[in-house]
Parts: structure tokens; sequence; C-alpha cells
């Protein structure tokens, strides 16, 4: 019988987080423990000195299906299997949200024998930073509804009030509704709603600062809404910067775990991948580089995606330079790309496979626009054949990309030698020379007709009228010399989800713009996009529980 996620987290012994900060000679000093196993750490151990010749890793995937990637797997499955081979490793991860966790998808601290420990703590409340995130957010809506009440000096038109609420929950309930109600004494009526705090702009700001005071400018800058002659409101004219950046005086601080081997994970900070940039802090990714001589680091879905936003996004705004990016395949998600239905995924079918290689080729020409050398890791499953497995090996050699096993979910870092010999080979050849897909400084539509063309495999980008008009004013207000961070669809290169494998000659169409001044990029919006998820028809959290002396179960 194989055991759950959850049982193997917990037969695996934890060493005291004082260890594992030792192995990164960090002094006790510098720990700021938030009990036995999970400390945070202080900004200070940033070094940007000690960052030069570090080697940084871009995890990222093909296009996900309902059979999933396992690309935070594949990342700790890495990080073991480079320590193992003698690389001083550290894997930096994003903050699970309890949203999916309650949900459908589970948690997010890996999974099989690649984990992060102590799972239960990472995927329920972790050390609160979104909590914080939350309530700091939740100030801003409060600073802005009591502006309002008290007279309203800023002539906000309460009908343009862009900012909503969040709470981290699948709450599809609170999407839309209506606050103010009461009478005179309770506020004024407005329609508005809550997003999930995943989704929130201050999570994204938090990852794309670089300091508390360069957050506090960032959340300074967020647009909350716009007067009676549409002039934009930002947080500052309410003075709600520092009070919002006080609430995350310890959030900005990254956290420490270990994975099941005992090595380093940095866990910090977690935006969608669809409508913000979808991977951990900056901060987080310049400490593990401060730390460790190999940094793995996760994107949120695939290339097109997470994997885009972090080059083109987080890269330019945190001066960092990766040195190779990993592609997670599976067979299963190969033979889905090929239009094979979920049931018959476990059937060996070489012929699928290698109509769903397509959607890898693309993938991989997608790291290779960006100037950087890909690794494609097969993330072995049970039902693969060696058959099937052959096929991805002997295509990605015709291609001359190097292509290894990551066998970590069964074996741990024992399953990931290979690709770590692999991926250190590669990194320290230097052939990748890093360079972004486009400059903050160029025309907004330049920015995303070169994003949809290069990456999407897109003919053509489509405006609507009210995108055309929103582009105009992002030129008026000084707007469009930021990065884009284009919400689609995860499920398909294009703006279409049934669009599977890899489409061509499909319009990119975007129908509006979303605004998040504040954390610093405009985000152009094709398709239908989800701030709010709900709950599914039977909820994770009907299986999970806890006994008398608080051992949870039912977490994956
Ligand atoms: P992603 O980060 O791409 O969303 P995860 O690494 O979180 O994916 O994995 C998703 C789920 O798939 C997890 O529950 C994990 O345990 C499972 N999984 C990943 N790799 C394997 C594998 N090789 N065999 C079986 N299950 C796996
Ligand atoms: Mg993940």
């Amino acid at each position: 019988m194989t055991l759950t996620d959850q049982e193997i987290a917990r037969a695996s012994t934890m060493q005291p987080i004082s260890e594992i900060a030792k192995k990164l000679q960090i002094n006790e000093d510098d720990l700021r423990p938030y009990g036995k196993y999970i400390a945070k750490l202080p900004l200070r151990l940033i070094d940007s000195e000690k960052m030069k010749g570090k080697k940084l890793i871009l995890v990222t995937a093909i296009t996900p299906t309902v059979a999933g990637e396992g690309k935070t797997t594949a990342s700790i499955g890495l990080c073991e299997g480079l320590n193992k081979i003698g690389v001083k490793t550290a894997v930096v991860l994003r903050e699970p949200s309890l949203g999916p966790v309650f949900g459908m998808k589970g948690g997010a601290a890996g999974g099989g024998y690649s984990q992060v420990l102590p799972m239960e703590s990472i995927n329920l409340h972790f050390t609160g930073d979104f909590a914080a995130v939350e309530k700091s957010h939740n100030l801003l809506a409060a600073l802005l509804d009591n502006h309002i009440h008290q007279g309203n000096s800023l002539n906000i038109d309460p009908r343009k009030i862009v900012w909503k609420r969040v709470m981290d929950m699948n709450e599809r309930a609170l999407r839309d509704i209506v606050i103010g109600l009461g009478g005179h004494a309770q506020g004024v009526p407005r329609e508005s709603g809550f997003d999930i705090t995943a989704a929130s702009e201050v999570m994204a700001a938090l990852c794309l600062a670089n300091d508390l005071v360069d957050l506090k400018d960032k959340l300074g800058n967020i647009i909350v809404a716009y007067t009676h002659d549409n002039q934009p409101v930002y947080a500052r004219e309410l003075k709600a910067q520092g009070a919002m950046t006080a609430l995350l005086k310890h959030t900005i601080m990254p956290n420490l775990v270990q994975t099941i081997e005992g090595n380093a994970a940095i866990i910090h900070g977690g935006p969608f991948a669809n409508i913000a940039q979808g991977s951990n802090s900056i901060i987080a990714t310049k400490m593990g580089l401060s730390l460790a001589d190999y940094v793995v680091t996760e994107a949120g879905f695939a290339s097109d995606l997470g994997g885009e936003k972090f080059l083109d996004l987080k890269c330019q705004y945190g001066g960092l330079k990766p040195d190779l990016a990993v592609i997670v395949a599976t067979i299963r998600a190969l033979k889905s790309h090929a239009g094979i239905p979920f049931e018959k995924l476990k059937e060996a079918n070489t012929d699928a496979v290698r109509k769903g290689l397509e959607n890898l080729e693309k993938h991989i020409e997608n790291i290779k626009h960006f100037m950087l050398c890909p690794v494609v890791a097969i993330n072995k499953f049970a039902t693969d054949s060696e058959e099937e497995i052959n096929v991805v090996m002997q295509r990605c050699e015709e291609l001359g990309v190097k292509v290894a096993l990551s066998e970590g979910w069964e074996k741990g870092g024992e399953g990931c030698i290979d690709l770590a010999k692999t991926v250190q080979e590669v990194a320290e050849s230097g052939k990748s020379n890093f360079t972004p897909l486009y400059n903050f400084e160029w025309p907004i539509e330049q920015k995303i007709e070169t994003v949809a063309r290069k990456i999407y495999g897109a003919a053509d980008v489509e405006y609507s009228l009210k995108a055309k008009q929103q582009i105009k004013l992002f030129n008026k207000i000084g707007l469009d010399k930021v990065p884009i961070c284009i919400a689609k669809t995860q499920y398909s290169l294009s703006d279409d989800p049934k669009l599977i494998n890899r489409p061509i000659g499909f319009t990119i169409k975007i129908r509006a713009f979303d605004i998040a001044a504040g954390a610093g990029f405009i985000i152009p919006i094709a398709g239908n996009i989800m701030r709010m998820p709900g709950l599914p028809s039977k909820p994770a959290a009907e299986n999970i529980d806890i006994d008398a002396e608080g051992n949870i179960t039912g977490l994956f």
C-alpha cells in the first residue's frame, strides 16, 4: 500500500530549525523561531556580494491538465538531488493558500518523498503571513469606506471603487455583495465583494518589494477608486500605507523550513499566476541566493503564465538572472494533450505521447526565447511505461535538449540524482544568457503582442473598445512603462481552455485591463478570470480531522 503524503511527512524525523540554519551559516541570533521547526529570516541576511556567482534555477512546466504536473514535487526533489551530489542548494517556494487546501487541489508542500516539513503547519496558517496580508488589504478597504462615510473630501465616486476586501477561503457567496446597508450610521451602501487573499494586490506588492520602505511606497501607490471626474485615488491619499506596512513587519521576512531530507526550504508569499506574478517573493529568492549556492524555485502553471511572468516581471524588478529552466512534463499530461480522456491515461500509448510532445516542444521554445537553456524533467508516475518515457527522451535528444527522469516523488533525492547532475552540468556550462522578452519602456501594445506571439504562439491580438480606451488612459497617467501580467486560462497556450496541446492561428482577445499600480504592473485580461474560487461538491475540508492529541489527518 502506498502511503499518503501526510503519512510520509509524519513518519519523517525533523531536525530543529537551528540545525537547518547552521547548514546555511546563519547565526542563532539571526533566527526568528516560530516554534521548533520554523523560523523567519531577517532581511539583513540578504547580501548582494554573496549572491554573485550563485545559480538560479526556474522550475516551470508544460501546459497543466487535470492529470497534474508536479512542479513543487520536482522542485523539492531536485533540491534533495543537488544536495546529495554535494551542491549546497535551497528550494524557494510559495506559501499555500487555504482555498485549495479545503477545496479541490489540496496543499502545496510537494508530494510523496519530496515534501517540505512540517507540512501541516505550512498548509494551515504557517506563520500567519496570509492573515497579515488579508488584514493589511482590509485595513485599506475600511479606511476607504470610512473616508466616504466621514464626508468624502476626496470626491470618490462610490460606484467607481475598485478596491474590494479579501479572505483566504473559497467563498463564492462573497464574490458580489452589497455593503453599508442599515441606515445612515452604517456607512454608504454600495456594491462590493471579496477576492481570495492570494489575489490581493498587497500580496503581489509584498512579493515584488525589495525592503520595507519599497513595500510602503508600493502600497501607497495602489489605486483604490476614481473620483466623480475620473481621477485615480491612491492609497497614500487615504494615508493608509504606513499602517498597512506596519502590519507586514514580520510578514516581509521569509520563512525557513526543511525538506524531508533535512535541506533548506524558504517559503514566502503566494500570489496567483494569472492576475499576478505567481512566484515567491523577490526577497525570498535573494535570501536563498545569499545563503546557498544553488536556488531552485517554482513559478505557477506553465512557461506561458508563471514562467513568463517570473522571467519578464520578477527577474527584471529584482535584478535576477536565472541560469536555466527545468520544464516538468508527465507522460500522463502529454497523453492528455493528445486528447486521451482521463480514465484512459493509465494505458500505455506511445502514439499519444508523441502527439502530446507538441506541447512540450512549445514550452522548450519559450524558454529558449529568453536565451535560457531548458532541461526537461519527466516526473515519473507508476503507470508510465518504458516505451513512453523513451519517446520523450528520444525527442529531446533530437532537439538537443537535456532530459532526465525526476523520481523524487517515489524515491526522494535518490530519485533525482540524474536530474541534479544534468542541471549542474547545464548551469555550470554558462551557456544561458538570460534576456527578458521585452523592456518595461516599450509601448503597452508592443509588450502584449510580443508575449502573445512569441510565448503563446498567437497569430494576432485584438483589443476591445474598453481595452483601447484604457491604454489611452494608462499612457496619460504614466502607467505605460510597467510590465504586463496577462491573465488568461492556464489550460491552454491560447485564451481558450478547450484548445489543448499546441494551438496555432488563434487570436488573443484583450477584453479589458486590471491595474496593479502599487505592485507595479497592469493586467491585460484575456478570458474569464476568477479572483474568488468556490468550493467543489465534495470539498477536501470534509476529510480533514484532528484527534485528542492534536494530530491532523486528511491533508494531501
Ligand atoms: P504542481 O506544483 O505542478 O501544482 P505538485 O507538485 O503540487 O504539482 O503535485 C500535485 C499532486 O500530484 C500532489 O498531490 C503530488 O503528491 C502528486 N504527484 C506529483 N508527482 C507525482 C508522481 N510522480 N507520482 C504520483 N503523484 C505525484
Ligand atoms: Mg506547485
